[in-house]
């Protein structure tokens, strides 16, 4: 197969994504009263609602009909006031009432859309995305400084509830292949579910990957999920097809599963794009199916042909009246929202006069946004002058210790934002080297003491006074005479030895500025 670059300057993919997220942050289930629970003990959640026993009656949960909502006009959707729910028919044992309440052609909220900001190397997915003048429009995309902004287009997000959990006993890594019998747990049946459905306007993998974790970063600040993709409350599944450059005509698309982090989003999707170039090169035929994305294997494999909606009898839910929204109820939502990822980019970089890319960053997660929002307030009126470097801090060492430490808490971690400061401002008045901040910055996790502390007790302190090092480099220099001749006479590539010279004679200690300026005045 060839590789995903060489493809794409043929083909162009084209991606839909529908993202199924929990609404796991509700204390109750769509339709009933039954306890939301991730873990329980087994079918302790249930109630003849969720059973789908005879003769019980849904109820809607108002909550979480707040949470779509707030989904929705976070991600700029029209909000529907008249829907109806609809049953989705299946026959499946993880789904007791044989059909899945969901919502029809009119969902609460439609046409909407996200901005995905694209750079770096994830800008060069697209071919001919980097060879633009900045602002320069084509297809979706804008280009920009750093990249491009594609503007992505959401279809629908609807009300929906999730099914059991199918446990196959006996056979390999659970799988109902080879299993000799299965159980079942009803405890997430009828767990609140949003799915998202996006326009097919996604063109490369690393567009689908950010589109997810944008989606993500949006549903985290609202609160309404915990959008864990391990433990299952989002999920993806990706919808892709490939025409001729310059074709307006869709291809024949096919579905992955089992795209269970943001890695296997991108992966699955770019082994896909160029299986299907393979087949169409070759003269095949791409069919419509849905397919699992097998990360061991590198590969996807066909799961099933592609059911219809015929299949599924969809049709009004008898037992649901047409749900009206009002004005003051939208309105009271609309109040809630709070302050999204991108406006709270916009602001970090507008308050504390930081770059564009820097200040995204700080928002990828809340977590490290807060904190920095919390150095910020420790360091008073050196805020501004202070935010270029406690940003890298974060961006840099923080996210890298979080990484390291896998769902450590960073609130909850030693290094408080008084600590941060603290150390950032040794670090920038010139006390410590960069390479001694970094030393303290461990030290700060490791002991949880403060810089200061850390700082007194190794007699780290960096030396700036310039008559000290004066006396040094003058040392360095009488005791390399041959060298200093090289210099003179060209070699000056010989700087580099004359500093690491003095900063050993200063046990590190030195500061590399100083040191630097004196030997080019005593060289020159
Ligand atoms: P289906 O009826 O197969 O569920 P939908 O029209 O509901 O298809 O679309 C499901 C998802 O697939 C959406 O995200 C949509 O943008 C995307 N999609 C639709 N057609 C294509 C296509 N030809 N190529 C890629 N994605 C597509
Ligand atoms: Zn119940
Ligand atoms: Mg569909």
């Amino acid at each position: 197969m060839r590789k995903l670059e060489e493809v794409l300057q043929d083909w162009e993919a084209v991606i839909g994504l529908e993202i199924h997220a929990e609404l796991t942050t509700l204390e109750t289930k769509m339709f009933c009263n039954c306890k939301l629970e991730f873990g329980a003990e087994p079918n302790t959640h249930t109630c003849p609602v969720c059973l789908g026993l005879p003769g019980a009656l849904p109820v809607p949960n108002k909550a979480a009909i707040e949470s779509i909502v707030l989904a929705g006009l976070a991600t700029n959707c029209d909000i529907e006031k008249r829907t109806m729910f609809y049953r989705k028919n299946y026959m499946y044992p993880d789904m007791a009432k044989n059909f899945q309440t969901t919502q029809g052609p009119v969902a609460f909220c439609m046409r909407g859309h996200l901005d995905l900001d694209v750079d770096g190397i994830a800008a060069k997915e697209r071919p001919g995305a980097l060879g633009r003048e900045v602002g320069e429009a084509w297809e979706n995309a804008v280009r920009t400084d750093e990249g491009y902004t594609a503007h992505v287009g959401i279809t629908r997000i609807h009300m929906e509830e999730d099914a059991g959990k199918m446990v196959h006993v006996g056979g390999g890594e659970g799988r109902i292949a080879g299993a000799t019998h299965s159980l079942v747990d009803y405890n997430r049946a009828g767990t609140p579910l949003i799915e998202l459905v996006t326009e097919p306007d996604l063109r490369t993998p690393e567009e689908a990957r950010l589109f997810m974790q944008k989606l993500r970063q949006i549903y985290l600040a609202l609160g309404i999920s915990d959008c864990s993709m391990e433990e299952g409350s989002l999920r993806c599944d990706g919808n892709v097809s490939l025409r001729r450059r310059g074709s307006g005509k869709l291809g024949v698309k096919t579905e992955l599963k089992n795209m269970n982090s943001f890695k296997n989003l991108h992966d699955g999707l770019a082994y896909e794009i160029c299986r299907q170039a393979e087949v169409l090169e070759e003269g095949g035929q791409i069919y419509q199916e849905t397919r699992h994305w097998d990360p061991s294997a590198k590969r996807t494999i066909v799961m099933r042909v592609k059911e219809t909606a015929d299949d599924y009898r969809l049709f009004p839910e008898p037992d649901l009246a047409p749900y009206d929204l009002t004005d003051e109820f939208v309105e009271r939502v609309r109040a809630k929202l709070p302050e999204l990822p991108d406006a709270r980019a916009a602001r970090f970089a507008q308050t504390f006069g930081l770059a564009a890319y820097d200040a995204r960053h700080l928002v990828e997660h809340r977590s490290t946004a807060d904190f920095f929002e919390a150095c910020m307030e420790c360091a008073g009126e050196d805020a501004a002058a202070l935010a270029k470097p406690v940003a890298n801090l974060v961006i840099n060492d923080v996210t890298a210790w979080l990484n390291a430490q896998k769902g450590a808490s960073l609130q909850a971690s030693p290094l408080t934002p008084a600590r941060a400061v603290a150390l950032v401002r040794l670090v920038s008045a010139g006390e410590l080297s960069s390479k001694q901040g970094k030393e303290v910055f461990a030290a700060v996790l490791e002991e949880d003491r403060d810089p200061a502390a850390i700082v007194e007790e190794r007699g780290m302190k960096q030396v700036s006074d310039a008559g000290a090092i004066e006396g040094v480099v003058d040392a360095v220099l009488a005791a390399n005479p041959d060298k200093v001749e090289q210099y003179r006479g060209g070699k000056t590539g010989l700087l580099g030895f004359f500093v690491g010279q003095c900063m050993k004679e200063m046990r590190g200690q030195g500061n590399p500025k100083v040191i630097n300026e004196l030997l080019a005045k005593k060289l020159g």
